[in-house]
């Protein structure tokens, strides 16, 4: 189980069988940590959870939520395949070994040069637009490369999560409409050097009900019975990602409870269609985001307006709380049997008044020094990050039992300044 990853020895935050104050001692702060057995039990729920259907079931994991490279070439070790949304995504995941043709290029606004990219590497498209379509099409045929495509369909379904992570309204940029779908297809299958492999959609992200993932597998089947009607045989059907974490300890579905709504429909879509696809689903938070925590180093207190905790972390390096409103659980990691006595707000180093980690918390008595766990930091974290402010990005860890791994260092201030050109002539 995750929760047994981050425990409690002697009133220390432990991260598996290490303190996290030899942790900060040893690696300084700000730091982010990876539980390797949290993401181990995530990648394994999966799997578990899906045993049971009797169709084939492929897990692309979403690049963007967490790009570590140690992370990304476990992922891939495990069998997985990713979901990339850019050059550099695509990059990083052909370099960690992930198979390429589950390999899937997402991405709404793919340059020539990205395409070019894809389709030298012979991965699978996700197609927002048909002018990507006739790009692909075009580039594959100078290439003399056949490429396997989906359309990005847009459902017009509405999750209830934050609305800047709902993708699949009719308003999103992301897709084709649905209503739209089969006229894309028609014109897929007339592409030279286009093969219609798929269909593809991602509703949203930090989604808590399993109930629109259902209503969009059942849009998804009546858009392949009349793709199918073109003659296409379907390799596979892609429900995107997007399974929320419990953040806030209210508890929400688990990976199990989304399989055993999924596995149904499914199924119940395979008996309108004559070929056998394979389901393809996408997460990334549910794969990392509790694997990680972000310990931070509480630089100062003071009573004001609020009663403020100033630490070096701000939304340079988590963004979620700034960003989206998001709730990250927050303790101090060296006083974990103190009893709760005072409502603390935990603000970041970062000259914006939006730089709040977390919001009137009651906490224990916190002085200068404390260390402060912000959990649940794994997914669009690091990942996020910035450097803004001239805040150098921190050292990340991973941990395997008593194990400590440096997975990247620090940066340096000469990354503040890296890549510029002063012109000589100026000075
Ligand atoms: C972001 C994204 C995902 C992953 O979403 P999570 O909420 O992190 O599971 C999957 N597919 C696509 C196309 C995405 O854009």
């Amino acid at each position: 189980m995750v929760e047994e990853c981050f425990n409690v020895r002697q009133g220390v935050l432990h991260v598996e069988n290490v303190s996290c104050l030899e942790l900060v001692k040893k690696y300084g702060t700000p730091l982010y940590v990876t539980s390797m057995k949290a993401l181990n039990s995530n990648m394994d729920s999966y799997f578990r959870a899906f045993e049971k259907a009797n169709f084939k079931v492929r897990f692309l994991y979403a690049v963007k939520a967490n790009n570590n490279l140690t992370l990304l070439k476990l992922i891939a070790r495990k069998g997985f395949g990713a979901d990339v949304f850019s050059d550099g995504e695509l990059y990083m995941a052909l370099l960690s070994g992930f198979e390429k043709s589950y390999v899937l290029f997402n991405g709404n606004s793919k340059s020539d040069e990205e395409i070019k990219m894809g389709v030298e590497a012979g991965v699978p498209f996700s197609v927002d637009s048909i002018d990507e379509l006739y790009a692909i099409s075009q580039i594959a045929r100078d290439l003399n490369r056949e490429v396997k495509i989906a359309f990005r369909i847009n459902p017009d379904i509405s999750p209830e999560t934050h609305p800047k992570i709902a993708t699949g309204l009719k308003t999103s940029k992301f897709g084709i409409p649905w209503k739209d779908a089969v006229s894309a297809y028609e014109l897929a299958v007339k592409c030279p050097n286009v093969r219609v492999s798929g269909i593809h959609c991602h509703i949203g992200s930090q989604i808590t009900d399993t109930t629109p993932f259902v209503e969009a597998i059942e849009r998804m089947f009546e858009v392949a019975e009349e793709v199918e009607k073109l003659g296409a045989d379907l390799d596979f059907i892609d429900i995107g990602g997007g399974l929320g974490i419990d953040y806030e300890g209210k508890g929400v579905p688990a990976v199990e409870d989304f399989a055993d709504r999924i596995i149904p429909a499914f199924e119940k879509g395979l008996e309108k269609i004559k070929s056998q696809p394979e389901l393809w689903i996408e997460p990334g938070r549910s794969i990392v985001g509790n694997t990680t925590i972000l310990l931070t180093r509480v630089n100062a207190v003071k009573k004001a307006y609020r009663n403020f905790v100033a630490v070096d972390a701000g939304f340079n390096l988590l963004i979620r709380p700034a960003m989206y409103d998001a709730y990250h659980r927050v303790a101090v990691a060296n006083k974990m049997d103190r009893p709760p006595e005072e409502v603390y707000t935990v603000v970041g180093p970062i000259c914006e008044s939006g730089d709040i980690l977390a919001k009137d918390r009651k906490l224990p008595k916190i002085e200068k020094g404390d260390i402060i766990a912000v959990f649940d930091t794994g997914a669009y974290g690091f990942s996020m990050s910035s450097q803004y402010n001239g805040r150098r990005r921190c050292a990340e860890l991973l941990v395997n039992g008593e194990k400590v791994y440096v997975t990247r260092e620090r940066e340096r201030y000469s990354d503040l300044i890296a890549n510029q050109i002063v012109p000589a002539e100026l000075f």
